[in-house]
């Protein structure tokens, strides 16, 4: 939820009557809450929300057209290892830097040119004119396409796309279920590390807006707003300036299946936060008739299996808090088609006895408000009509109240359902010729079936994702029988053990007992090794206390430190990696100065293993690189490395990525012999936690090849082995 609205509700919270906040806090199931929220949503509200909204202006603005061209170019990457190979060999490594800038890929310039006048032709067409270039005129001529009835809703695009699988299991895992556990995975036979377990389409993403914290290409422009694959020319809606597509074929699809109401709604959802159109979009989905079944189902109506049902329906049995387990489901099988697989959505937790009443009143009053609009708008009927195929007349609000009902039910479990869609991103900080990558949320989703893991802050499987399908791969030797488990976030390598069990229970409402968790309660966990803070007097390493500061072991010394003036420091050394981060290019003396500084204060502050030091190795690497200084790069960037594998552990993604740098880095200085051997290591781990085809190992692996031929070549060539 955005937080200016999160902010107006919670305010709104505490003006709230005695009746109906006593109401709230009997803990009503989702139907009532609903009602309560309805009475209760002013004129007043719907002003505060409007002009909200109007901060998130989707009107089509001519100005974002041309962009996209200048877009296009900026997207090239200049790299190309063929070409690579093929400059060190002529000219024999004496001016590889200066060849590689010039090397702009032929093949990739070729297919965005096709791309783009494909991409013209299709703009042309759809305004009608002849004239290619008259493309600002789109959103004003454009005649809105609300009228039109949305295409046969039986048969989504994804599948006539391409033949993608909604839900693919492993046959060497399988679903359990008991009281402690819940619903959950284990391993049927032994699985090997990187084998891949599970692999599933979201039911439903929303890509989450980056607006201004990402000014070069944010994910809004680069991501299609209906598949997220990555896209150099996007095609716009036509009706919005917000929603763009990788194709005509997309943009149309999620027209007609969600995009036909979001577009008319169009800041409200911005304003509202990314739950809200996740939820929204869940519904719209799954078809209101689909959702009135499910609800009826829910109701008792239907049949459920009875041991999952009393779980469902009795929120203070102790499996709720004693185990992992987020979720219950329907039938022993797994659902592979859409009908069933939003019947397992609609029946995940809603956690409405642990959830607090004020968190309750602001999913009720956002949901409130989102059916306000539709009616306010006169979308009602059509979202009717169209849905429940009914008489129209007749089930006007009946329509409403389903939509309303399964909207708040959605919110109510997206805080412990959703799943961020993550990617690895190239930085865009630095040289060209290093690719640095970064892990960035661009979307939210629901699985139907990776919800039925269950946490570990030390898990045995790695996710990683392709447009909207989650792959879960084993990260380890997982002997038979033994649960696969993977992490909701709070993790081993990132935080104490006090902090994870904290974060698990206001998000999760679960106490972590965990492998990690149960080893390390009663101890400081990770603050032993996150903490490493040095006394500034004897160089003694301070000890943790549970109070507001650290004390030095040394007792003589004695000195006492608080813990935010400490932190404080912390925290001022990293604004300046930052701000050296961004000098690398431009202004390296002045990134170099900033970072000797750092070392300073780090030294005399930290141990020589806190993740700090690593970051200034890593940041001076870059500086380095930035000049084309190999080998200093390489010789900052080793120490970082180490760091990163003493943090997060020889068999780490983290470190794969680390690996990953280093190994371009040592490339580009021409090391070749430990070029290859890191590119090895790095390929090894990386293709086991992203699979053989994750773009970072695709570019390891020509750059392996290159290397081979390179050293091959330079075998007979007694100048160039460094180590001789
Ligand atoms: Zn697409
Ligand atoms: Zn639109
Ligand atoms: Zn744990
Ligand atoms: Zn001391």
């Amino acid at each position: 939820m955005e937080s200016q609205w999160r902010r107006f509700c919670a305010d709104r919270w505490r003006r709230l009557g005695s009746r109906e906040r006593r109401q709230l806090e009997q803990g009503l199931g989702v139907g009532d809450t609903l009602s309560v929220c309805v009475g209760e949503l002013r004129s007043e509200d719907m002003a505060v929300l409007a002009q909200l909204s109007a901060q998130y202006s989707t009107q089509k603005d001519p100005r974002v057209e041309l962009d996209f061209k200048q877009r296009g170019n900026a997207l090239f990457k200049q790299k190309d290892y063929i070409q690579a190979v093929a400059s060190y060999s002529k000219e024999c490594l004496v001016d590889i830097e200066r060849a590689q800038a010039h090397n702009y890929p032929h093949e990739l310039l070729h297919k965005i040119l096709a791309r783009r006048t494909a991409c013209l032709q299709h703009l042309g067409q759809a305004d009608g004119a002849s004239d290619l270039g008259s493309r600002e005129k789109l959103g004003v001529t454009a005649v809105p396409r609300i009228q039109t009835k949305p295409t046969d809703r039986g048969a989504p695009c994804r599948q006539t796309k391409t033949s993608r699988i909604l839900c693919n299991i492993s046959p060497s895992i399988a679903v359990r279920s008991d009281s402690s556990r819940g619903r959950h995975f284990i391993a049927t036979e032994e699985l090997r590390p990187g084998q891949v377990l599970l692999q599933e389409e979201a039911f439903a993403a929303v890509l989450v807006p980056e607006g201004t914290r990402r000014e070069l290409f944010p994910n809004e422009d680069v991501y299609c707003h209906h598949c997220l694959e990555q896209t150099e020319l996007p095609v716009p809606c036509l009706t919005c300036s917000f929603s763009s597509y990788c194709s005509e074929l997309c943009q149309e699809c999620a027209w007609n299946q969600y995009h036909w109401l979001e577009c008319s709604l169009g800041g409200l959802l911005l304003a509202l936060g990314t739950f809200s159109q996740l939820a929204l979009r869940t519904v719209l989905l799954a078809g209101l008739q689909q959702v009135e079944k499910a609800e009826k189902l829910e109701s008792g109506a239907g049949q459920w299996p009875s041991g999952e049902c009393s779980v469902r329906m009795n929120p203070d049995h102790r499996v709720e808090l004693s185990s992992c387990s987020r979720t219950s489901g329907a039938g022993d099988e797994m659902p592979r088609d859409s009908q069933s697989r939003y019947q397992m959505i609609h029946s995940l937790l809603t956690h409405t006895k642990w959830q607090t009443p004020e968190h309750r009143f602001l999913c009720g009053l956002t949901t409130a408000a989102v059916c306000q609009e539709i009616r306010r708008m006169g979308l009602e009927s059509q979202l009717v009509s169209e849905w429940l195929e009914l008489d129209a007349v007749s089930v006007q609000g009946q329509g409403l109240r389903i939509l309303g009902v399964a909207l708040l039910r959605h919110l109510l479990q997206l805080g412990c359902n959703a799943q961020a869609i993550t990617t690895f991103r190239d930085t865009g900080v630095g040289h060209s010729h290093v690719t640095e990558m970064e892990e960035v949320r661009i979307a939210t989703a629901f699985y139907s079936t990776v919800s039925l893991l269950n946490h570990s802050c030390e898990p045995n499987t790695s996710i990683t994702f392709h447009n909207t399908t989650i792959t879960v791969r084993a990260s380890q030797h997982i002997p038979a029988g033994q649960e696969v488990l993977h992490c909701y976030g709070p993790h081993l390598s990132r935080m104490a053990v006090r902090a994870r069990q904290r974060a698990l229970r206001l998000q999760y409402f679960f106490h972590c007992q965990c492998t990690a968790c149960v080893r390390e309660e009663g101890t400081v966990g990770m603050d032993s090794v996150l903490g490493q803070f040095l006394c500034s007097h004897c160089g003694m390493e301070l000890q943790d206390s549970e109070e507001a500061h650290y004390t030095c072991p040394t007792s003589s010394c004695g000195l006492i430190i608080s813990k935010q003036a400490l932190f404080q420091q912390v925290k001022e050394v990293k604004g300046q990696i930052g701000v050296a981060r961004h000098l690398s290019t431009q202004h390296p003396d002045e990134a170099l100065r900033l970072l000797c500084e750092c070392q300073q204060l780090a030294h005399t502050l930290l141990s020589n293993r806190h993740p700090l030091q690593g970051e200034i190795e890593d940041c001076l690497a870059q500086v380095y690189a930035s000049q084309g200084n190999w080998l200093a790069a390489a010789q900052h960037l080793r120490k970082s490395k180490d760091l990163v594998q003493i943090r997060y552990g020889a068999q780490s993604v983290e470190l794969g990525k680390e690996l990953f740098k280093l190994a371009q880095i040592l490339f580009n200085g021409h090391v070749v012999d430990e070029a290859l051997t890191v590119t090895v290591q790095a390929e090894n781990l990386l293709s086991l936690h992203c699979g053989a085809e994750h773009e970072m190992v695709i570019e390891l692996r020509e750059m392996k090849s290159c290397l081979r031929t390179l050293a091959s070549q330079f075998a007979v060539s007694p100048n160039f082995n460094h180590k001789e």
